[in-house]
């Protein structure tokens, strides 16, 4: 039975009750979980998590229950409206089967785990199985980046040269391989039929540099070599640089900066940077703390607030921000009701905005710049102003003294104050 039936775990029988959510829930609640319905049904099951946290920060309620699957479905199943719109929704993808991109097996729609959904939207592209490997694909998802995957597959066997080393190789044998920089020098192996696909999943795969640049398996490896024989101002110009080259302030998440990158040219300067960057375990045995290498490079502005480091920091709406600021501009402009998608590309660039605000007459981009007293990032807030101009995006630029509060309000109310909900894209 399909995750997604309104007979899912019998809710449509209205067993399910719990005095205590019951007695929580408003006609609020009701109008908030019809807006669901509209953009993701039949997906509620996978967005309830996202639901629960909505109504805690739009409408101060919170929702507890034993099962709160159980709980907020059978609200679903008793609102006649979403009843309706969600058993018509879900008969229409019964017969949908989908190829997977990457390993050509097929899969339906209702059978993806709510986790990949919850992940990849709904217009995800690979089955469960290859998600282990290409999960963080869906975060950059783009035409060009399915011509390059599909391009990679018919050419799998074909002889490539390797940048670094010369050697000769093809994507055959490594083409669902992946590894990490919390690896002790083994190969990570894909698990499928896992049950927790949550996004923190480690590993980068080997397939994607090879969608821009050759990097044979030896070399790649190379990349994530628990101990590189470097002194220590080699390790601190590193992760300067890496700091430079993702504009942030680098967290432990080290697997996840290769996929900010989508050049040949990128790529190259971003392995180069790998193959002396060491892993965060090993700056953690270096300097004490991870923390403790982030601040001797220099990375930090000066007079900087000691910001959370080391860990991102997942916003209300399950945003992954990079700072406690950045986590702070995420929650309330999902407590307003701003729909918005973190880290989305400039048109015809490799850079990233903090967020795109989504259901505006124009497209809306913000950043916060945390980091502007380093020259190279001013170089980069620049260069964003620029690319934003270029394409006519209003760019909405928050420093650390900023009011930022005031300036989204005001731009967002300018650009007709839309927090409407755009109906989900099903295809
Ligand atoms: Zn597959
Ligand atoms: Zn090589």
């Amino acid at each position: 039975m399909s995750y997604y039936a309104p007979t899912f775990g019998n809710v449509n029988a209205r067993w399910y009750s719990d005095e205590k959510f019951d007695a929580a829930w408003t006609p609020e609640c009701d109008a908030l979980l019809e807006e669901y319905s509209g953009r993701y049904a039949p997906f509620l099951l996978a967005y309830i998590p996202r639901f629960q946290r909505e109504v805690l920060a739009r409408l101060k309620i919170k929702l507890s229950s034993q099962n709160i699957d159980y709980a907020v479905l059978t609200k679903a199943a008793h609102n006649p409206k979403i009843l309706e719109e969600w058993t018509s929704k879900h008969s229409k993808l019964e017969s949908v089967v989908r190829e997977c991109l990457f390993c050509a097996g097929d899969f339906g729609l209702l059978d993806m785990h709510p986790n990949v959904i919850r992940n990849c939207g709904t217009d995800v592209r690979w089955c469960r199985g290859c998600n282990y490997s290409f999960w963080r694909y869906a975060s950059g998802w783009s035409e060009d980046l399915e011509m390059r995957v599909r391009r990679a597959k018919v050419s799998a066997h074909e002889k490539r040269k390797c940048q670094w080393c010369s050697r000769g190789y093809n994507l055959l044998k490594h083409f669902h391989s992946s590894r990490s920089f919390a690896d002790q020098g083994m190969v990570l192996t894909t698990v499928i039929g896992h049950e927790d696909l949550a996004a923190c999943h480690a590993g980068v795969d080997f397939l994607y540099p090879n969608l821009y640049a050759n990097v044979c398996p030896e070399c790649f490896a190379e990349c994530f070599h628990p101990v590189k024989r470097v002194d220590q101002s080699e390790i601190l110009t590193a992760i300067r640089e890496l700091g430079e080259m993702i504009g942030k302030v680098p967290t432990q998440d080290f697997d996840s900066y290769m996929y900010l990158f989508s050049s040949r040219e990128s790529i190259t300067a971003f392995i180069d940077l790998m193959h002396r960057l060491p892993s965060p375990e090993e700056i953690k045995a270096r300097f004490g703390s991870f923390f403790g290498g982030i601040a001797r490079s220099g990375l930090l502005p000066d007079g900087a607030r000691r910001m959370k480091i080391g860990t991102m920091v997942e916003a209300d709406d399950g945003d992954i921000c990079f700072s406690l600021p950045e986590r702070d501009i995420d929650n309330w402009m999902f407590a307003q009701g701003i729909r918005h998608r973190k880290e989305v590309k400039y048109p015809n660039s490799d850079l990233r905005c903090d967020w795109e605000l989504i259901g505006f007459s124009q497209r809306v981009f913000v950043e916060y710049f945390g980091l502007m007293s380093r020259a190279a990032y001013v170089e980069k807030a620049r260069k964003k102003s620029h690319l934003a101009t270029r394409a006519g995006i209003r760019l909405i630029e928050i420093f650390p003294d900023t009011d930022w509060k005031l300036q989204i309000a005001q731009i967002t109310t300018e650009l007709n104050g839309a927090t409407t909900w755009s109906p989900a894209v099903i295809s």
